[in-house]
């Protein structure tokens, strides 16, 4: 039985990488039929908020990816507290008192003498005594796991086959000072207890994948397949990380980007398949391969969503439109009209009031000084609305004739004059919306 999960921290918004890690995890479960856990890493109590546990959810359904059940870090702190004891018994935890000024200095060392920074176990060599009076002196120690000094190796579903040289690793503090249980041991708990069968995360946690196989093996257990993803750069491959909070899934959604617009860049960004809008999540989970995605940086670029969205909402029947266009305040018995002949001419929904204001309203003439007169002559042998779907063509017809104009010369200050615009629908379209008779 396939089992994902997607872990986020509830310390911010989700961004679009998360969105690529909770997509990946969702579809891998969805396409086996299995099961996907959405999983809330709030160990730290600090930094977990309340209302980012919520807004997760949001962001998710907004997308229409749907999990199977919710779990909480939180609500399971005795699981940990069990499989520390767990590892002390098997003599795999150690107290260490080292203040982060004293590690720090310990790193600059090994850095000026050219070593990597590895912690150098200097609390295993503590006695009883020494562990007594460094606790009343400082409080509790830390909880490192001691990790087997060995090449820890398994084959990533994306990277292929890979080993770390546990020697390189720091051994990694489970359990702070305060008791606060860290989230290394807690995923570990979680993923074996849960039956997580497949892990995908990001390729920052390469490192932690090879302490968790080595924490499960000393609990006991084996491992579930991993796979890490690339991390997402801007579009000259400069580092996202300082604008991932401007994009924030709900930014995107508050920009107007449609989620299948959104869904489908991300289920293919990466991957040697071609991006294309698909019309639904189970589309995407059908084509969903994940040996296809690469270990170069992906490069992500906002404006990509822009096109994707226009031709998503291209294709959307005026039934599922009816109410939003209601809402404008679009008379029923021109509303169809108005989406087929608006949706061609927006990128995002948000561009639809705009139109809609222009048939209501008129646009602000634009008109050359040469082409003033023409203009003039031109709109005094217009009638008063309503406009029908020939109004366009007698219209013409008739400025034609009077003025000797045809062509460009004759359409184009029109078109402007009207609309204000140098481009946009097919005139005979705008005229049968135009609600006013066009002024100078
Ligand atoms: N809470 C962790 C994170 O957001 C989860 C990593 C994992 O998937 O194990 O980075």
């Amino acid at each position: 039985m396939t089992t994902t999960r997607f872990a986020p921290s509830p310390t911010g918004y989700l961004h679009v990488g998360n969105l690529r890690t909770a997509l990946f995890n969702y579809m891998i479960a969805r396409k086996a039929g299995g099961t996907f856990i959405l999983r809330i890493d709030d160990t730290d109590p600090e930094r977990s908020k309340p209302e980012y546990v919520d807004a997760i959810q949001e962001d998710l359904s907004w997308l229409g990816i749907t999990w199977d059940r919710i779990e909480f870090q939180s609500k399971r702190l005795d699981r940990y507290a069990e499989a520390a004891d767990a590892l002390r018994a098997a003599g795999r935890f150690y107290e260490a008192f080292e203040t982060p000024t004293e590690l720090d200095l310990k790193r600059k060392k090994q850095l000026n003498m050219g070593k990597p920074p590895v912690y150098d176990r200097a609390a295993l060599a503590l006695s009883e005594d020494e562990k007594a009076a460094l606790r009343a002196e400082r409080g509790q120690g830390v909880w490192r796991f001691k990790l087997d000094h060995e090449r820890i190796a398994w084959t990533d579903g994306i990277l292929g086959d890979l080993s770390i040289d546990a020697a390189s690793v720091s051994d990694p503090v489970l359990i702070r000072g305060d008791g606060q249980v860290l989230y290394t041991i807690a995923s570990v708990v979680d993923d074996t207890e849960m039956g997580v069968t497949h892990v995908v995360r990001g390729s920052d946690h390469v490192t932690n994948t090879a302490t968790q196989i080595q924490i499960m093996a000393a609990l006991g257990h084996g491992h579930p397949e991993f796979a890490h993803h690339s991390l997402l750069t801007g579009p000259q491959g400069e580092a996202l990380s300082k604008r991932l909070g401007t994009l924030a899934l709900r930014d995107l959604r508050a920009d107007g980007i449609e989620p299948m617009a959104l869904l489908s860049l991300m289920a293919r960004l990466g991957s040697s398949q071609p991006v294309e809008l698909v019309d639904s999540l189970d589309a995407l989970i059908e084509g969903f391969d994940l040996s296809s995605f690469g270990s170069a940086p992906t490069k992500f670029d906002r404006d990509d969503l822009l096109p994707l969205t226009a031709r998503f909402l291209h294709g959307v029947p005026f039934a599922e439109m009816a109410d939003e266009i209601a809402a404008l305040g679009v008379p029923a018995d021109l509303a169809e009209t108005f989406w087929e002949v608006a949706r061609a001419n927006i990128t995002t929904r948000s561009d639809l009031p705009g139109w809609w204001h222009l048939f209501r309203d008129g646009g602000a003439p634009k008109v050359a000084e040469e082409d003033r007169d023409f203009v003039a002559d031109a709109f005094a042998r217009l009638p008063e609305p309503p406009y029908g779907p020939d109004t366009w063509s007698s219209w013409t017809a008739e400025v034609k004739a009077a003025s000797g104009r045809k062509g460009k010369g004759l359409f184009m200050p029109l078109r402007r004059a009207v609309t204000g615009l140098d481009r946009g629908p097919e005139m005979a379209d705008v005229m049968r919306l135009l609600q006013k008779k066009p002024t100078l």
